[in-house]
């Protein structure tokens, strides 16, 4: 019965869910969210939106801060146990580019799950971009992103060497509020000057030799893209790295985890050696791919870090 009930369900998901829907509606549906209800603004942040009354040709005040989409924030230093002050760093980003190398260094793809939760928890649309597509590198990368794609995520292989794949990078940076984040070494300040030259630099994504462009505010600061669109600097992807995802949340970060929820014999189950798990029930019927569970497993128990 319960076997039999998950086959439709994961049949049904994959061909109207999750799988079905590209990166492009993905984004869409993030920038439509109704962030109406989300309480307004009191201060401004980098990348808000405001709403200015004009007073002459070249002043004007602002009036209003709209709601915001999403609001990447971090601890303030004054923060207790007792007190916890959160200051938003950046508003309204809608999507991070999570680059990793075919090789050198090596993909660690549990390393990028943790990654593509963090995405899904802050509500941030996910592009995932293999660069050193030019190097050799061992077949189970292609498998791999190929699994990336079935869950519903734009995967895209670049080389900054033969620029395969910049102009499709380009083309997915043009108009949105974007970061770029990923281990180091893997080719993302070589990847930013591909496509905009210079913009490593001001972006604090290569250290300037000179160190005049090194950040003297803990803010972030979003630049502009000649195509259109910005571009969130390094001070953006230190914040994202310290999102924090409550543990009872983290199932719902793993896109494919979805349709099993609510089906385990106990409301609290955390989805690991729980009797009625739907979850591993799902793992054992080969409808989430084991790798994806361990890496749930690691990083809801905490040895990722
Ligand atoms: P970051 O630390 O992620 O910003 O990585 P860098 O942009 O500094 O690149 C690290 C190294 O990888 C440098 O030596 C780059 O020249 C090299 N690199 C970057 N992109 C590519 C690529 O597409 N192919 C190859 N073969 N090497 C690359
Ligand atoms: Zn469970």
């Amino acid at each position: 019965g319960k076997t039999r009930q998950n086959q439709q369900r994961s049949n049904k998901y994959s061909s109207q869910g999750h799988n079905a829907q590209n990166h492009a509606e993905r984004l869409e549906r993030i920038e439509k969210r109704d962030s109406s209800e989300n309480a307004p603004p009191t201060r401004l942040s980098v990348g808000d939106y405001v709403k200015i009354r004009r007073l002459d040709e070249t002043n004007g005040l602002i009036e209003e801060i709209l709601p915001r989409k999403s609001e990447l924030s971090r601890m303030d230093a004054g923060s207790t146990a007792k007190r916890v002050v959160q200051q938003t760093l950046l508003a309204n980003l809608n999507q991070v580019v999570i680059v990793f190398a075919t090789a050198q260094p090596e993909p660690h793809f549990g390393l990028l799950d943790r990654y593509l939760t963090i995405c899904e928890s802050a509500q941030l649309s996910s592009v995932i971009c293999i660069n050193k597509a030019d190097l050799p590198h061992s077949g189970y990368v292609e498998e791999e992103a190929k699994l990336y794609g079935q869950l519903g995520y734009q995967v895209i292989f670049t080389s900054t060497q033969t620029e395969q794949g910049i102009d499709q990078l380009r083309e997915l940076l043009k108009d949105h509020t974007t970061l770029f984040t990923g281990p180091s070494g893997v080719g993302k300040s070589s990847l930013v000057n591909a496509i905009e030259p210079g913009m490593a630099i001001r972006t604090g994504l290569v250290s300037d030799a000179t160190g005049k462009g090194k950040h003297t505010t803990t803010g972030s600061q979003l630049y502009p893209l000649s195509g259109g669109g910005w571009l969130a600097d390094s001070a953006g992807i230190r914040a994202l790295a310290a999102w924090n995802i409550a543990p009872e949340e983290l199932a719902e970060c793993f896109v494919e985890f979805r349709p099993y929820l609510g089906e385990c014999l106990y409301g609290d189950c955390a989805h690991l050696d729980e009797d009625g798990c739907a979850i591993r029930q799902a793992v054992n019927d080969g409808h989430i791919q084991e790798r994806r569970y361990r890496s749930y497993v690691r990083i809801y128990t905490g040895e990722e870090r």
